[in-house]
């Protein structure tokens, strides 16, 4: 069995990085994720100079430097802060976590509502929220960030003719109907009501476990929409999404795209591209919507990881080829599982002997139905993800 991993309780930022096995962690917040062309540019030059010449794209839409060395750290955050990319201090920077729908259009609800709630967490500075602690803002049509991990999100009330927006505590079914006017002060509210009834003991803690235990205000009473599946690979009215081999993006490949137009951030392991220009073939990049790699998630494991007891992508990419369409595998160095919080098909969990356990139709720190599985034994078959289905 995997023993149970280390649980720091925080998330690195750009002023408050983590040390890793290969170096600073550097997480990047970009504002309202968005990187103009030469923030792009920036970011690309400054990994390849002071970080490791790759950029990790993490379930939140940030973006990670890694193999930053700490005598590098100081130089690092003057160059971020010079393309408008690092907030005025470590608890603004940790506040100020909002996911925005990639599909905003310039001023329209989400961009507005994104605006002034990032500007109200950076200025609430009484505010300590666990670090994890974020929200979304996904006010198009139907929601597209419901699997991203957030604790208050804010949607379109699917009520016609009714008050425009659902504030929603993360694990409630229902939420509270607000406008426009009224919505960022009711999600601070709403943060303030976390912390107030005991969601953040010892300064950890999330919404939905607060929400499992006690229940949603009694004002949340209102349904919310139902929410569109995951975006593919390809256009969009919005632009291109592009994916990323697990999340990893070469930072010549960023530059490359950054000639093209600017980009944004997604929960998604992919990048929306604003350009509809033609992409030319570049290193890292997923176009097809039905390549295998897309249905397998693996977290950085050994070496770069402290806390992985193996490799993981080389077995992720050896694999995903045994994955039917429609299933997913999630390979993990350890039963944290960051690459995919939540359950998933199949999941393949490094354990102390470097050894690997298997767990179907659950997270990576749940019980495992095989133990101890050598890497270079592993092979899956159509059975694994079928066995014991209806
Ligand atoms: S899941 Fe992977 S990245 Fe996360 S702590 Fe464990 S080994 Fe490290």
């Amino acid at each position: 069995m995997s023993e149970a991993p280390k649980v720091y309780g925080w998330c690195p930022g750009a002023l408050r990085p983590m040390m890793s096995g290969d170096g600073l962690v550097v997480r990047i917040r970009a504002p309202l994720g968005r990187l103009s062309p030469d923030q792009a540019r920036g970011v690309a030059a400054l990994s390849t100079r002071l970080g490791n010449g790759v950029l990790d794209l993490s379930a939140r839409g940030n973006l990670q430097m890694r193999g930053v060395r700490e005598d590098d750290h100081a130089a690092l955050i003057a160059a971020l802060q010079a393309l408008g990319l690092v907030d005025t201090d470590a608890g603004a920077e940790a506040r100020r976590n909002v996911l925005l729908t990639p599909f905003w259009t310039e001023g329209d609800l989400s961009h507005r509502i994104a605006q002034q709630l990032s500007d109200a967490l950076t200025a609430a500075s009484d505010l300590t929220l666990p670090g994890k602690f974020g929200f979304t803002v996904d006010c198009g049509a139907a929601p597209v960030l419901s699997d991203a991990a957030a604790d208050i999100r804010i949607e379109r009330n699917p009520v016609q003719d009714g008050p425009g927006l659902l504030l929603l505590a993360d694990g409630a079914d229902m939420g509270l109907v607000v406008s426009e006017d009224s919505v960022v002060a009711e999600a601070l509210s709403l943060a303030r009501w976390f912390l107030a009834h005991g969601g953040a003991p010892e300064g950890r803690g999330r919404m939905h476990r607060l929400i499992a235990r006690r229940g949603a205000p009694a004002s949340h009473s209102a349904n919310r929409a139902i929410s569109a599946s995951q975006p593919a690979p390809g256009q969009t009215a919005s632009g291109q999404l592009v994916a990323l081999e697990f999340g990893q993006i070469p930072a010549q490949t960023l530059a490359a795209l950054a000639d093209l137009g600017a980009l944004r951030l997604t929960p998604w392991r992919m990048l929306l591209l604003e350009s509809q220009a033609l992409l030319p073939a570049l290193p890292g990049l997923i176009l097809d919507a039905a390549d295998p790699r897309l249905r397998v998630r693996a977290c950085t494991g050994m070496p770069g990881c402290l806390q992985a007891h193996a490799q993981t992508r080389p077995l992720a990419r050896r694999l995903a080829a045994q994955v039917p369409p429609g299933k997913t595998l999630h390979v993990a160095g350890c039963a944290k599982g960051c690459a995919h919080p939540t359950a998933t098909d199949l999941t393949l969990v490094a354990c102390a002997t470097g050894d690997f356990d298997l767990i179907r139709l659950g997270k990576a720190s749940d019980p495992p139905l095989e133990t101890s599985l050598s890497a270079d034994d592993i092979c899956l078959t159509p059975e694994h993800f079928d066995k014991g289905q209806p």
